[in-house]
């Protein structure tokens, strides 16, 4: 993985003296109420650019401009040209990635090798595999037998039809990843969109705004509103002239957009928060498994949605596994995400150091387990916090059972799999699982007790386009990317004829 410089090269800096207007309609324009808002660089706190701040205004330009351009030219566009146009978005991010790498970095935190070497050809790649559905999006002949009409024969077919206007909201943890999981599977389907990015990292879907134009894209198709949550996301999430919201976010923020969706019926697929039990049973490759459980929470600072943020470990392996994992979290290089030498990078903002520094508080007293790594958030300009592995916390305790959505581990062992198969599924989320072992029957008997969207088997963290990826329980509605994710896009038609 390619290591960076510690100062923007000129295509992100030139981007970033350019940013900060709202696409809508396929022009970058101003707010309508003139507003703006910082992005900040939270490795030191320092601005990076100022953005144009959507309010309810911009909100309804952008949805007047996606229904306009659902009868424009996208609708006579042919699914095989709709699929070429896809692949030369794929194309001209992978073209631009070092630019979207470090834009990336700048304004999530996250360590460029990690944006450049996972986290951009994931997004490429997310377009590439929906250009191959396009052209794939074929209803079924039917022909039906009608009870109380005997000897009439029908004929009956069904049309898969675009949803219409679609709102998607994302959060900062994977910004262009994000943007890549929304708009890509959408277009394929031949929807518009009025997509609003979180306010903490709205750089990359800026830039990505500019590359749609650039591979042609109609306008008005794609409309990004950067702006804040409570107010351009709450009215997106409402609006009339809204089909179908898209929410990836906190579970709490989830609850309020199916609120906010009542008022039309929109359509509403949700991707929440988790509390994903990592399972390491007495046969793992101990190896394999400390390094998987490591990355597993520590990648992007814990900051994913799906992190392995409690583990189980088999009661006799649990000392060598946890110790494994605190030595490896005490190695972890803390640092500005643009150095060369970052493993982990700061938190996203302020808000998110606060919220992370309030678990790490709770943690003390007898029912807080004991931090053998990390357990502190560190001193210096930016919102930077330890890795920390946390040892037989109380079962009950909030650092086991809340999402924290930081680089904060907490370990219990087990001895009974009844037993633990019972804890790992305690929770009121279920986005994702490990699981590892050396014995296939025991992970796939346990991989069907577990109520999660995902899970993984002596891996972790696996974000291929083609795997269905969503939650059980609070974790979310509907499934994103496979070819799970197409049906939450369309309408199914049924066209029924007498004969
Ligand atoms: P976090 O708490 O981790 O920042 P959120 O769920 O608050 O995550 O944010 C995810 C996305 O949801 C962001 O784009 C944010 O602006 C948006 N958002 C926050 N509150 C609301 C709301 N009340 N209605 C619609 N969108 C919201």
């Amino acid at each position: 993985i390619p290591r960076p410089a510690s100062t923007p090269v000129s295509a992100a800096r030139d981007f970033l003296s350019r940013a900060g207007k709202l696409l809508i309609d396929g022009r970058f324009v101003d707010a309508a109420e003139g507003r703006t808002f910082p992005s900040v660089d939270p490795g030191n706190g320092q601005e990076l650019a100022r953005i144009a701040e959507a309010t309810e205004r911009d909100v309804d330009l952008a949805v007047a401009a996606a229904r306009r351009a659902l009868d424009g030219p996208w609708k006579r566009m042919s699914t095989s040209e709709r699929g070429r146009l896809l692949h030369r978005i794929g194309d001209l991010i992978s073209r631009h990635a070092e630019e979207l790498a470090e834009l990336e970095s700048l304004d999530n935190g996250k360590p460029y090798s990690a944006a450049l070497g996972v986290e951009v050809p994931l997004a490429a790649d997310m377009f590439w595999y929906m250009a191959g559905a396009t052209t794939r999006l074929n209803g079924l002949s039917v022909t039906p037998t009608v009870p109380y009409l005997p000897g009439q024969e029908f004929h009956a077919y069904t049309l898969r039809e675009p949803v219409g206007v679609v709102g998607q909201i994302i959060p900062w943890n994977a910004p262009l990843l994000m943007v890549a999981w929304k708009l890509a599977p959408a277009l394929a389907t031949g929807n518009t969109v009025v997509l609003k990015p979180a306010e903490q990292t709205p750089l990359t879907a800026l830039r990505v705004g500019e590359l749609l134009l650039e591979a042609g894209l109609p306008e008005g198709v794609v409309n990004i509103v950067p702006g804040f949550g409570e107010i351009a996301g709450a009215h997106l999430a409402a609006h009339d002239g809204v089909d179908k919201i898209a929410f990836t976010g906190s579970t709490e923020v989830g609850k309020s957009i199916v609120r906010a969706a009542a008022g039309n019926l929109k359509r509403v697929s949700l991707e929440l928060g988790g509390k994903s039990p990592n399972i390491v049973l007495a046969d793992a490759d101990v190896d394999a498994a400390i390094a998987g459980a490591s990355l597993g929470i520590f990648y992007n600072q814990g900051e994913v949605c799906s992190a392995g943020s409690r583990l189980y470990v088999h009661e006799s392996q649990y000392d060598r596994v946890v110790e494994g994992i605190a030595e490896r979290a005490r190695a972890i290089k803390v640092g500005y995400g643009m150095d060369p030498d970052t493993d982990m990078g700061p938190l996203v903002s302020r808000e998110q150091f606060d919220r992370v520094s309030h678990y790490l508080g709770l943690r003390h007293g007898p029912e807080g387990g004991r931090a053998l790594a990390g357990g502190n958030v560190l001193d210096r300009p930016g919102y930077f916090v330890e890795p920390t592995v946390i040892a037989g916390p109380d079962a009950g305790h909030p650092i086991v059972r809340e999402e924290i959505f930081g680089p904060v581990l907490t370990a219990l062992p087990f001895t009974d799999l009844d037993d633990l198969a019972h804890q790992a599924n305690d929770t009121t989320y279920g986005l994702a699982a490990g699981v590892w072992t050396k014995d296939l029957s025991a992970a796939h008997k346990l991989a069907r007790r577990l109520q999660a969207g995902t899970v993984h088997v002596n891996t972790y963290h696996v974000f291929a386009a083609e795997l269905p990826f969503g939650g059980y329980k609070q974790s979310g509605w509907g499934r994103e990317k496979g070819d799970e994710v197409l049906q939450q896009y369309l309408e199914t038609k049924t066209v029924v004829a007498a004969l």
